[in-house]
């Protein structure tokens, strides 16, 4: 009689294919591997749509200058990256859109008293003068300036003393880190505030062509439409179970990598230490609700030339970009077309995601016809998308939790945005510190 040698253990089984599972995935293609996809494509909160002849990121829109490790992965994968040359500095405040070629004529244009105008030019020279290396870095735990931003809430540190400034820095604060000024350590905000004045970078074709790109370098080892529901450790293996058109099934593996949002992450591995579940509880993901409207002029026509990311003060949408920005003029004459793209965060996603698609677009469009009037009968078509995790605020105390945050479980690695910092760059280098736990890495040595 042949001998049974019981199910077959795989290397590793990655959970989760965003940009964070699918960048541990290719890195480990040549062993015995397999990721599981909850959604029928991978890309998580990277994914693209066509609109026109133009894309619509529905989640990332940008990638970080070279100093990022998403930088070298594209250029790696062969996936072209455009520089966005922004020429003016804009926002959107009192019923105004001020765009300005220098910081010195922005800051005069602002329509705040003189007294305000000085404490934020103030400011903001200190925070660029003390503050600006955080671009380059991910949080330094002994760094004394990083654990200074983040022990102060932003309101705190920017000691906003008016309504109008405190509305400005609400504005920047729900743009980088999805809740008001006062809720979130001031060091999220501002280093990402950071990476927005340097240089970014859009992807041609849309930002899911880097994710569409890991994900065929490793397509026979991913199955989609699979959603894990348990990863339990037994002994020296982890076994993972999900379910795949109707059936469930069950896999071994010597290690299991994790790649889901904080809040996803308690629910399916079991039996996790007390302190793990303690840090992981500890970090929430904040909705973000993002919309494109399709319109029947450039997009320059509604922002003028130059313009990538108009932040707006107190409305229910935080930025307005130009997702045109990098297209070629040719495209822009040929159709006469632009697009647009709005997108609300918090309380302001929840009450879209309230609402049916075709209510959500509606409110979305009077908010951008109350920033851009000139938009009103030029739309062509709409898309929405909405994100029950979008992102991650860094709350006080965040900080003190990373290592806790980040350390394995067992044979239970744990990647995601959120491990490491904020953002794509946060997922890739979260990715690159699972592959060295593997004894894989780290992603560009
Ligand atoms: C609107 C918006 C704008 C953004 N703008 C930028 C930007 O300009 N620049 C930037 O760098 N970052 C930006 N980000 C953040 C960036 O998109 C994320 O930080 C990054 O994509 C997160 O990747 P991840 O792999 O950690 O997680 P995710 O992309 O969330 O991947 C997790 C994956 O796990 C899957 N999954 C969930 N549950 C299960 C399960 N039970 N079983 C199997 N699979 C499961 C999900 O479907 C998903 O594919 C933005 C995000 C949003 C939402």
């Amino acid at each position: 009689m042949a001998q049974d040698d019981g199910p077959k253990v795989l290397d590793t089984v990655i959970v989760g294919g965003g940009i964070s599972g699918l960048t541990v995935a290719y890195r480990l293609g040549d062993r015995d591997i397999l990721l599981l996809e909850k959604e029928d494509v991978c890309g998580g909160r990277t994914i693209s749509r066509k609109m026109g002849e133009y894309v619509y990121n529905t989640g990332a829109q940008v990638v970080n200058g070279d100093d990022s490790l998403v930088a070298p992965l594209a250029d790696e994968l062969g996936i072209k990256r455009t520089l966005i040359a922004k020429s003016k500095m804009p926002i959107w405040m009192k019923g105004k859109l001020i765009t300005a070629s220098s910081e010195p004529a922005f800051l005069w244009q602002l329509p705040l008293s003189l007294g305000d105008k000085l404490r934020l030019g103030f400011r903001m020279f200190n925070i660029k003068r003390k503050y600006g290396k955080l671009s380059k870095d991910l949080p330094d735990l002994n760094d004394p300036k990083t654990i200074k931003l983040n022990a102060t809430t932003l309101s705190e540190f920017v000691g906003a003393s008016s309504p109008d400034l405190k509305a400005l820095w609400d504005t920047v604060s729900l743009a980088t880190a999805l809740v008001p000024s006062d809720q979130v350590a001031a060091y999220h905000p501002l280093s990402t505030l950071i990476h927005f004045m340097a240089d970014e970078y859009y992807v041609e074709g849309g930002t899911w062509e880097l994710t569409k790109a890991l994900w065929n370098q490793t397509r026979d080892k991913i199955k989609v439409s699979a959603e894990v529901l348990e990863i339990a450790q037994q002994g020296d293996r982890v076994q993972v179970t999900y379910v795949q058109n109707d059936q469930t099934e069950t896999v071994q593996a010597h290690h299991c990598v994790v790649a889901l949002p904080a809040p996803l992450v308690a629910p399916i591995v079991k039996d996790l230490p007390s302190w793990k579940a303690g840090a992981l509880s500890k970090v929430d993901f904040s909705p973000i609700t993002s919309a494109a409207f399709l319109l029947s002029k450039p997009s320059e026509y509604f922002l003028g030339e130059g313009v990538w990311r108009v932040p707006t003060v107190g409305c229910a949408i935080v930025s307005v970009t130009n997702p045109t920005f990098t297209f070629p003029s040719e495209i822009k004459e040929r159709t006469g077309q632009g697009l647009l793209r709005v997108y609300s965060v918090g309380r302001e996603s929840e009450k879209l995601m309230e609402m049916s698609d075709g209510e959500a677009l509606e409110a979305l469009a009077g908010e951008l016809i109350s920033v851009l009037p000139e938009v009103k009968g030029n739309i062509i078509t709409s898309s929405l998308k909405h994100w029950i995790h979008g992102g991650s605020p860094w709350r006080l105390g965040r900080l003190q939790l990373v290592p806790e945050i980040q350390a394995p479980t067992g044979n239970v690695h744990y990647c995601g945005d959120y491990t490491a910092g904020s953002g794509m760059d946060g997922a890739v280098h979260s990715a690159s510190r699972v592959l060295e736990e593997l004894g894989a890495g780290p992603l560009f040595p």
